[in-house]
């Protein structure tokens, strides 16, 4: 089943996930649901905050974006991260390793926006799968970058909130006009926003 998306402005987008403590029949469902929504709407990934769960539950799929690769190790061993996809990391912990880059980024919630964000190259993600396994993901490139924004999305942290101040000073009426959408009631239909989005959306 498709979802909606939260857009920025819901307060949800800034709770806090709680941790998955059984990983049930609801936790699959969602897991399934938040999948089929990412790919409705060409994503990269997608956190349950933004489907208006504020749980430690995010989905990712980096294999459609040909031209941002990455590399990833599963469990210290290489492995092809296209045939991994897509991955389900729930109570994810991450270590931040390696200097930064910058890299392009938009983010589901916030429709025709992108910026640049400074990163650390390189990540290591230890979660849990949707089976129960702990699993240990290293991830560069682009696969890295998705990790680290939507592990920042179960905090309730934002890639606007990683902005410089000059780029988020220019967005600052964008922002403010989304904002007041959502006062009023507005939620992203992934239908109508396929147009929208680029491959780089999270
Ligand atoms: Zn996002």
């Amino acid at each position: 089943m498709i979802l909606s998306i939260l857009q920025y402005g819901d307060p949800i987008l800034r709770a806090k996930g709680k941790r998955i403590e059984k990983i049930d029949d609801r936790i699959r469902e969602l897991a399934v649901n938040m999948i089929e929504t990412m790919h409705a709407v060409h994503g990269v990934g997608l956190a349950a905050q933004q489907i208006g769960e504020a749980l430690q539950l995010t989905v990712l799929d980096v294999s459609q974006v040909e031209d941002r690769p990455s590399t990833m190790k599963l469990n210290g061993q290489n492995v092809d991260p296209v045939a991994e996809m897509p991955l389900v990391l729930i109570n994810p912990e991450i270590e931040l390793r390696g200097e930064t880059e910058v890299g392009v980024e938009g983010c589901l919630s916030f429709p025709e926006i992108s910026g640049d964000i400074e990163r650390p190259k390189s990540v290591v993600a230890r979660a849990q799968t949707l089976e129960g396994d702990n699993v240990e993901i290293e991830a560069s490139g682009l696969l890295s970058r998705v990790i680290q924004h939507e592990f920042d999305h179960l905090y309730g942290i934002l890639f606007i909130d990683r902005m410089n101040s000059a780029a988020k000073a220019a967005l600052s009426s964008r922002l403010r006009r989304m904002q007041e959408e959502t006062r009023r009631g507005k939620r992203i239909r992934p239908q109508e926003q396929q147009s929208l989005v680029t491959e780089t959306t999270l």
